[in-house]
């Protein structure tokens, strides 16, 4: 990795997956990183995810045929969307920037910057975690969706070509084909899909944390402190101002999740950035192996093998994400994966629940401040915030030291949302 010629001073704010992705990324290229979080690092949404290195996620989160289920979804309580009536009101701009997205001619564009930034994405994590030596977690073994009613699959099959239009490696499985690769799947599962290279991560905190520790262990400040104001400096560099002290950088990342919107309000204005809510439920001794992870399409939720066991997780709750987690969101997991997987034990299952940085069109914010270009941000990676931890990190790096607008700037500036995805069509 060549090293850029005049290293600079650059603090990150927020120690999750994305933030540290993007200070390793720096570090490795010459660059004198600090991190900063109001907590240790890990404890966010990052720690507790699928971790699915995925390359099926590559729509954005609106389609026209949900749209029309979309009052039967949100009346079933054990359904994969659920909307807080009290959180409604913050999510008028989201849905708006949805529907939006819904429209053909956006909706293929949008598409396209997804596939192209899922492609690359095994690729680019295990050179990072390897380079921290982390490469062990991860794995590429495939992953399979699995359907029990035959009317979804057929519906699923009819993005196959969408999928191999843009390169993903993906096969339709019959019934005999899909028990083949995870036996302990249900007798009654009709088939499903299979995501050739797609890969997992075993411990999505651990990585993280060996994510801190080689950071540290290169000279790298890793600070605790609640950032309450990113200020541009005169003279150049910029100022990040915590609760207990003020510090200054040639360069500042916002990296702080959903709650990036805050340290961005001064400089843009309605980011569409909504709390999407998601849970796990960790089962140490599920009874039951699976190799790879397996999506149960139907309920729309994953079941992955880590390191600690089986973790069910997934689902969508937008709420506000300071209310009390819904713990009942995660223990309903249990039941339903148990239609997908006979013989799952639930017994000390732990559950967890994490808050998705969600923005409507499902590509991340990876950009530029226009009028200060010392502050940069990378958050809003939604569903898909582990899969492009690395790739993010690269194109982080690659504007920050000054190369230019990355390779989908259009497409992932904060500007598509006041210019009604103009740019990204
Ligand atoms: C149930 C579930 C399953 C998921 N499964 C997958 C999956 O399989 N694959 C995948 O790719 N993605 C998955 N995701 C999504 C993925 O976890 C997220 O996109 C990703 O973790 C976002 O990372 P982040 O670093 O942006 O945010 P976070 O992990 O939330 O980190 C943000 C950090 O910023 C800090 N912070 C916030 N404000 C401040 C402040 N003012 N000052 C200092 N620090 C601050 C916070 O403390 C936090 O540590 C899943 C998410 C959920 C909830």
């Amino acid at each position: 990795m060549a090293s850029c010629s005049i290293p600079l001073s650059v603090g990150v704010v927020g120690a999750g997956i994305v933030g540290l992705s993007i200070a390793l990324e720096l570090q490795r290229r010459g660059h004198q990183v600090t991190v900063i979080d109001r907590d240790t690092p890990m404890l966010g949404c990052s720690s507790g995810n699928a971790g699915y290195l995925s390359e099926a996620n590559i729509f954005p989160p609106a389609a026209p045929d949900m749209l029309m289920k979309l009052p039967k979804l949100m009346l079933d309580s054990d359904g994969p969307l659920v909307i807080k009536p009290t959180y409604a009101p913050q999510m008028m701009s989201w849905g708006w920037h949805a529907l939006a997205a819904v429209k053909g001619d956006v909706r293929a564009s949008i598409t396209r910057t997804l596939a192209a930034l899922t492609t690359g994405a095994y690729e680019a994590i295990l050179d990072l975690a390897s380079h921290a030596n982390a490469g062990h977690l991860l794995s590429r073994d495939g992953g399979l969706v699995a359907f029990k009613n035959r009317d979804a699959l057929e519906a699923k099959c009819a993005s196959l070509p969408v999928f191999q239009n843009y390169g993903i490696a993906v096969d339709r499985l019959d019934a005999a084909e899909i028990h083949e690769f995870e036996p302990a799947l249900a007798k009654d599962i009709v088939g499903g899909l299979m995501f050739r290279n797609s890969g997992r991560c075993s411990n999505p905190r651990q990585l993280g944390l060996l994510y801190a520790e080689h950071l540290q262990g290169n000279g790298a400040r890793l600070l605790q402190d609640s950032i309450e104001s990113v200020d541009p400096a005169e003279g150049g560099g910029a100022w990040l101002r915590g609760s207990k002290e003020r510090l200054r950088f040639d360069r500042v990342v916002v990296c702080a999740g959903f709650w990036s919107k805050e340290l961005l309000r001064p400089y843009v204005s309605r980011i569409p950035l909504a709390s999407e809510r998601g849970y796990h439920l960790m089962l140490p001794k599920p009874g039951v192996r699976l190799r790879r992870p397996v999506v149960f399409g139907e309920p729309h939720f994953a079941a992955t093998p880590m390191d600690e066991g089986l973790r069910l997780a997934g689902t969508a709750e937008f709420a506000s994400a300071d209310a009390p987690p819904n713990v009942e969101r995660a223990t309903m997991l249990l039941r339903l994966a148990q239609q997908y997987l006979t013989g799952l034990d639930g017994q000390d299952g732990q559950p967890w629940m994490g808050v998705r940085p969600s923005l409507p069109d499902g590509l991340p914010a990876v950009g530029v401040v226009p009028a200060h270009p010392t502050i940069q941000y990378a958050f809003g990676h939604a569903h898909n915030g582990l899969t492009l931890s690395a790739v993010t990190a690269k194109l982080v790096a690659s504007q920050i030291e000054g190369a230019g607008p990355h390779a989908h700037s259009s497409s992932l500036d904060l500007h598509r949302f006041q210019q009604g995805f103009a740019r990204a069509a």
